[in-house]
């Protein structure tokens, strides 16, 4: 019998064991992911980016818990070697309806206790050359990491803890009872006192399969980037992005510096027919049907149908995603969007047609649910793990 067993080897299950196993050391843990590699999924596909929690509705799980794994997080990076750049962030208005919303995003970020600095056009051309906009927000405590090295980090240390991770095991069964969990693969079963589950992709799925009832689904939104050419990695020396729609979840596509050293372009966010599909047009039956099938997506789709129709359309045409980057960096060309893999969004979303934004996390007699974990988590992953285990050992 496992004291703790966690579901997933994203960043949010591994930083998970690893709390446990800081909080409770010497517990018997296990994590059971069921890719053959940590990270595979949402964690090993994102934008590295170390956010700051400027944008996130105050109060709410994501501004807290934002604000504290930035830091926490650099000071992880720093304690165990892992390669992080404070590079701060320019988000940049290119119209009057956007300047308007920056100085909305410009109340937030005073409210959410983010630092911030508003620059006008002069000040953005003298700090980036090649960007142009009406005025920007200047935040300089973000930053770019490579999340799945956090992952690896935060999987030796559970390791070397006592923690048993095992890979290539997909759980397809979990049975709570008063006195334990039983989770099960195709050939093995475990026992535990404490489950937690950080399926991202297949959050709900995992929930239903250990009889929860919830009324929501996992819709797939994919992000597709592009890479620039060696020769253009000077372009710019901070992140960019463009003044978010504050009705999405989504920040917008933006050129980020990586840790590599590259500069990347993305990611859109066009709906996806298979959760873990990376090639263009991936289809996946069953999530097709249960995408297609579901009333919350008919609604989101009915309240997005130009938004939708342009994100799919910028997905197929090249120019138009061109078009999107162009609006701040005019000289981008066509040639220098080198394709790179998608990552995909698990987006929780409401029978009502509601994308929830916040982190969402439900809790059994003997479970903690992560419902909800859409960017900024891999930022939060550290603090999220501290809330999960501080519910776990309330009891
Ligand atoms: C395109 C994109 C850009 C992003 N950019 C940023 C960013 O710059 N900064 C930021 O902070 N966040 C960003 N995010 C969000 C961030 O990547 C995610 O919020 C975070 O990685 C979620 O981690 P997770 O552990 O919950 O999920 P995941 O990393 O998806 O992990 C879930 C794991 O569960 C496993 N699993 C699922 N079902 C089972 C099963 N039945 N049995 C066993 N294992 C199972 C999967 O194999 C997977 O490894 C971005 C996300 C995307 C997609």
């Amino acid at each position: 019998m496992y004291d703790y067993c966690v579901i997933g080897g994203g960043i949010v299950g591994v930083a998970t064991a690893y709390r446990i196993l800081e909080q409770r050391p010497g517990a018997r843990l296990l994590l059971v992911d069921k890719a053959e590699r940590l990270a595979a999924h949402q964690t090993g596909h994102n934008s590295g980016v170390i956010h700051s929690g400027i944008y996130y509705a105050p109060g709410s799980l994501k501004a807290t818990l934002c604000r504290r794994g930035a830091q926490w997080t650099k000071e992880f990076a720093a304690a165990h070697d892992i390669p992080y750049r404070v590079c701060g962030k320019l988000l940049v208005a290119t119209d009057s309806a956007e300047h308007a919303r920056m100085l909305d995003l410009y109340e937030r970020s005073v409210t959410n206790d983010v630092e911030v600095e508003l620059i006008d056009a002069a000040e953005l051309r003298r700090r980036e050359p090649h960007v142009r906009g009406t005025g920007a927000l200047f935040v300089p405590s973000t930053g770019i990491i490579d999340y799945t090295r956090v992952t690896e980090v935060l999987a030796e240390r559970v390791r070397a803890g006592g923690g048993e991770i095992v890979l290539g095991t997909e759980i397809t069964a979990i049975d709570e009872s008063s006195d334990a969990v039983t989770v099960s693969a195709a050939d093995r079963t475990w026992r535990a006192r404490r489950l937690v589950v950080c399926g991202g992709l297949q959050a709900d799925r995992l929930a239903r399969l250990a009889g929860l009832s919830i009324a929501l689904r996992i819709v797939p939104f994919r992000g597709e980037y592009y890479e620039l050419p060696d020769t253009r990695t000077d372009l710019v020396h901070t992140l960019i992005y463009p003044i978010p729609d504050p009705e999405l979840p989504f920040l917008g596509v933006h050129l980020s510096p990586t840790i590599a050293g590259g500069l990347t372009v993305g990611p859109n966010a066009v709906l996806g027919l298979s959760r873990e599909g990376y090639r263009k047009g991936s289809l996946d039956l069953r999530d097709a049907r249960e995408i297609l099938g579901y009333r919350g997506f008919h609604r989101v789709a009915a309240a997005n149908v130009r938004t939708g129709l342009r994100e799919l359309r910028d997905s197929l045409f090249t120019r138009g995603y061109l078009a999107q980057c162009r609006r701040y960096c005019p000289e981008l060309t066509l040639a220098d969007l080198r394709p790179r893999e998608c990552g995909i969004r698990a987006q929780a979303v409401l029978p009502d047609g509601t994308l929830v934004h916040d982190f969402l996390i439900e809790r059994t007699e003997r479970s903690v649910h992560v419902l909800n974990a859409p960017s900024p988590a891999a930022t939060s992953a550290l603090p999220i793990a501290e809330h999960i285990v501080s519910q776990l050992l309330e009891d």
